[in-house]
């Protein structure tokens, strides 16, 4: 008889819904910790523990059920993490995830890796009133800059512009003097991503680099295999895969590139690592439709100790984040996007979450183009667009 696999999630949102789905039809069974009642993973999976983070009761719970446990959110407490580990596997390990969920001891990370990164200045949350001594020790930074938490930031949350020197504190003052980074900003040509899987023995699965367009530090469109400058693409699978042997780490990792330079001299253009997450990427979701097997069948597999699967491409792509903004016509009255007009597009894959309440922001779904050629996903883009515009 067939040893049924038990895999647990941390966190029920729509990464560990559709990591669910995939472990799933793998045959395993998948358990869920969230505090929120009917969230998206809990929906699908075999069973929700809903409860803190942080609740012991709970985690021993989750550890006594399943075979091995991962995390969909990188903010997930590391303590937590230990606990569970003194008793399943953890994959990511605790100690990688701590590394991905903190900007400065990511960028130093990096660095010991030989890989460039933006310049950036440190700033401690003061010890007293006075946050003057943090802000002098920033006195050589360039500028424009921009100020992040070192903790907790996503889809461009957590972070505030800095024009010059004089306007630091005011922006640390809003930021509520947590642990801070603040970063140049870099002349940015285009963003790429790397997802990728790696084993416990160390096998490792390379999706080829994905190129992402952001809206308001929130990703837009991405496609899939990038297409801009496909020499910064090689380097960005090169360099994805040394950071991943480099932290031993067993899952799925997706790291994020930026390429830079002057815009009228692409001979100056070089790549710069701008962070990385410990968990199946949003730009990822393209592998679902366009690759042999997704970024969750990958996680699935590691978590279970099932081989890797193959990476590679059957398609090109093209992603379009669905954001609650959809579901509100210009007059900012609510209405559901088309479905019928979307669906009826050839090459198109919808993905929806199960979220109860669509807002401004927030993610609800995403669709994957998929084609024989750019050409054909562009065609199929600009109708896909069309019909979601349509108001
Ligand atoms: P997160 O994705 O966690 O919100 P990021 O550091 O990836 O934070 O920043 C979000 C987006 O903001 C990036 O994808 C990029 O478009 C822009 N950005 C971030 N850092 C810089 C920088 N140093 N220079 C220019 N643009 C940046
Ligand atoms: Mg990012």
């Amino acid at each position: 008889m067939l040893r049924t696999r038990s895999i647990g999630v941390m966190g029920g949102g729509q990464l560990g819904r559709m990591l669910a789905h995939a472990a799933q039809r793998l045959g395993m069974r998948v358990t869920v910790l969230d505090p929120q009642a009917d969230c998206p993973a809990a929906q699908v999976a075999d069973a929700h523990i809903q409860a803190a983070y942080d609740d012991d009761q709970a985690l021993d719970a989750l550890a006594m059920r399943c075979d091995a446990i991962t995390t969909e959110f990188e903010n997930v407490p590391a303590h937590s993490l230990v606990r569970l580990a003194q008793s399943k596997p953890v994959r990511p390990s605790a100690d990688a995830v701590a590394i991905a969920q903190d900007r400065l001891l990511e960028k130093q990370f990096f660095l010991k890796q030989g890989i460039a990164t933006a310049a950036f200045w440190q700033l401690d949350k003061p010890a007293d009133a006075s946050h003057r001594a943090s802000i002098e020790a920033c006195h050589d930074a360039r500028f424009p800059a921009i100020l992040k938490t070192r903790r907790l930031g996503y889809d461009g949350k957590g972070q505030i512009n800095v024009p010059n020197h004089e306007s630091l504190s005011k922006a640390w003052a809003e930021l509520g003097y947590v642990d801070c980074l603040l970063e140049e900003r870099l002349d940015l040509r285009f963003e790429l991503s790397v997802v990728l899987a790696r084993s416990r023995g160390g096998e490792l699965r390379v999706y080829q680099a994905i190129e992402n367009i952001h809206h308001q530090g929130i990703l837009a469109l991405s496609y899939f295999p990038a297409r801009s400058h496909p020499e910064f693409a090689k380097q960005a699978e090169a360099l994805a895969a040394k950071l991943a042997n480099g932290l031993d780490y067993q899952g799925v990792l997706c790291v994020e590139f930026f390429v830079v330079g002057p815009l009228d001299d692409p001979r100056q253009w070089h790549i710069v690592a701008n962070e990385m997450a410990p968990r199946p990427h949003n730009s990822g979701h393209i592998t679902m439709d366009a690759c042999a097997v997704s970024q969750f069948e990958q996680q699935a597999r590691v978590l279970a100790e099932f081989p890797l699967g193959d990476s590679s491409a059957h398609a090109y792509a093209c992603l379009i984040n669905l954001l609650g903004d959809r579901w509100f016509d210009r007059e900012g009255r609510y209405r559901e996007p088309d479905w019928a007009g979307l669906l009826a597009i050839k090459g198109l894959h919808l993905h929806l979450y199960g979220k109860h309440e669509a807002r401004v922001g927030r993610k609800m779904g995403h669709i994957n183009l998929c084609a024989t050629s750019e050409a054909l996903v562009d065609r199929a883009l600009e109708k896909a667009l069309k019909v979601l515009e349509r108001s």
